[in-house]
């Protein structure tokens, strides 16, 4: 009889969790997995998923406007929020669905339950005791709200996908991926959007010339309140009173908080085991995300590495193979490209300059603002802005940055690039490809002074 009923349970089926399951059964592993709210996680419920989709949607607005200058009318052509919700709606439960067959398929054992542990190979759903050879915690994030008077007015991305209705003003605090991401649908949908950050500039952590063209251009499209912060909110009869610390008041009908987000680790039994939180409430596991218990692994948003989707993937892969595979890799943190899906895009791979510097590194910077030729016709404003941060002594292409239409999808390829070590002069010598934004990439010939 075999000692424990798992191999491996996992607490969490969201990316990195299911990731962790499917690996593992397919190596021979018997699996459990317990999830008390809802297959795929917050990626497909309430993060990447339905906001790409939200953000199709607002680049047809634009979309529909640029069409004007290419001789295109568009008489009739309406918005509807609640047909974008119901569309989104269908999609998300169609791929809950799939992430169930996932597990079905590699005949992974689903709770559909809460469940905390109790001890390095125990654990309790709902009155009954499981036990597992190694036990993996999925468990996530959580958005987080300061706390202020009347913030329990104030809603999270949690919420955002499936309000009643478009508001008609939205005040959206924060400066990072979902504040950017979220004021630029919402201004694109037809809200009138004032984004409230605390800092000087949006994406703090970003190269400073890429935040400081992203500030100018969303500054373009929202009322962008810097170096400001909430103080209070007072709800009057469902129009919201927003106080900030200049004195400043917004009147709004929704307030977005898009504020951070944080490990769930509250009530999981963590007690009861050696398992180490950090001062900001996330799990500490070694590189091979083994907590301080060892027959106890964690993964994903609930520990304090990137909090990306692929990330997580990766991460549920390395902790299957190196406990069923016999494979004892690690993850490398290194060239992990990474988009923001506001408007215009923006999407980076490698070091910001600043980090180069602080390597003590000597560089060549490139950089160049375009602007597109479908805006000679299209009639719009907006310039893109490339950046190539290159390491002298290498001349590898260290650092690429890129603000304009579809930078996610340009600067994967570039990620791989780098990966491989490419060097400025492997860029020169590759043929661009014209008209694009991309061939700009491989024509930068002079040195940013
Ligand atoms: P971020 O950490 O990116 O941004 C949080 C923002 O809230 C920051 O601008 C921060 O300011 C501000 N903030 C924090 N505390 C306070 C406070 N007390 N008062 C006022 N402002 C405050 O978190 P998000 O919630 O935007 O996203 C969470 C994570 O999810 C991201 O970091 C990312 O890893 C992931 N994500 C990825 C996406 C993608 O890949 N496209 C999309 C969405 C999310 P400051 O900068 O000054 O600290």
């Amino acid at each position: 009889m075999e000692q424990y009923d798992y191999d491996l349970f996992v607490i969490g089926a969201g990316s990195g969790g299911v990731r962790a399951c499917r690996i593992a059964a397919s190596l021979g592993a018997r699996v459990g997995v317990a999830e008390e709210r809802y297959f795929g996680g917050t990626c497909v419920n309430v993060g990447c998923v339905p906001k790409k989709l939200f953000s199709y949607a607002a680049h047809y607005h634009d979309d529909l406007e640029d069409a004007r200058g290419f001789g295109w009318s568009s008489p009739g052509f309406e918005f509807s929020w609640e047909t974008l919700i119901r569309n989104k709606d269908t999609e998300i439960n169609r791929l809950n669905g799939i992430y169930r067959t996932i597990l079905d398929n590699n005949k992974v054992a689903i709770y559909e339950a809460r469940a905390r542990i109790e001890g390095p190979h125990e654990l309790c759903i709902e009155d009954r005791h499981i036990t597992a050879k190694y036990i993996l915690l999925a468990v996530g994030g959580w958005p987080w709200i300061p706390d202020y008077p009347g913030s329990e007015f104030a809603i999270s991305s949690n919420e955002v996908f499936s309000l009643d209705s478009l508001p008609k003003s939205i005040t959206v605090v924060g400066g990072g991926y979902i504040a950017l991401e979220f004021a630029s649908i919402f201004t694109r949908l037809g809200s009138e959007t004032c984004l409230v950050y605390r800092g000087d500039k949006l994406l703090r952590g970003f190269d400073e010339e890429i935040r400081d063209f992203i500030s100018t251009e969303i500054g373009r499209h929202v009322d962008l309140k810097l170096e400001e912060d909430i103080v209070s909110i007072v709800n009057d009869n469902n129009k919201l009173d927003v106080l900030l610390k200049s004195g400043t008041r917004i009147s709004c009908d929704t307030v977005l908080s898009a504020t951070g987000r944080r490990p769930m680790t509250a009530n999981l039994g963590l007690e009861n085991v050696a398992v180490q939180l950090s001062d900001n409430g996330a799990i500490v596991v070694d590189d091979q995300f083994q907590t301080a218990e060892p027959s106890i692994y964690a993964i994903g948003d609930a520990i304090d590495r990137l909090a990306l989707t692929p990330v997580a993937l990766a991460q549920g892969q390395i902790v299957a193979t190196t406990l069923f595979g016999g494979e004892g890799a690690s993850m490398d943190y290194v060239n992990i490209p990474t988009a923001v899906f506001c408007h215009p895009n923006l999407a980076t791979v490698g070091l910001t300059e600043q980090q180069a510097l602080d390597k003590g590194m000597e560089l060549d910077v490139y950089l160049a603002t375009i602007k597109q030729l479908k805006h000679s016709l299209s009639g719009r404003d907006e310039l893109s802005m490339i950046k190539l941060i290159v390491e002298k002594s290498s001349d590898r292409v260290i650092g690429l940055h890129l603000i304009g239409p579809d930078a996610g999808e340009l600067v994967q390829g570039f990620a791989v690039a780098m990966n491989c070590g490419a060097r400025k002069v492997d860029f020169d010598r590759t043929i661009g490809i014209h008209p694009t934004l991309a061939e700009e990439f491989v024509t930068m010939r002079t040195r940013r002074s």
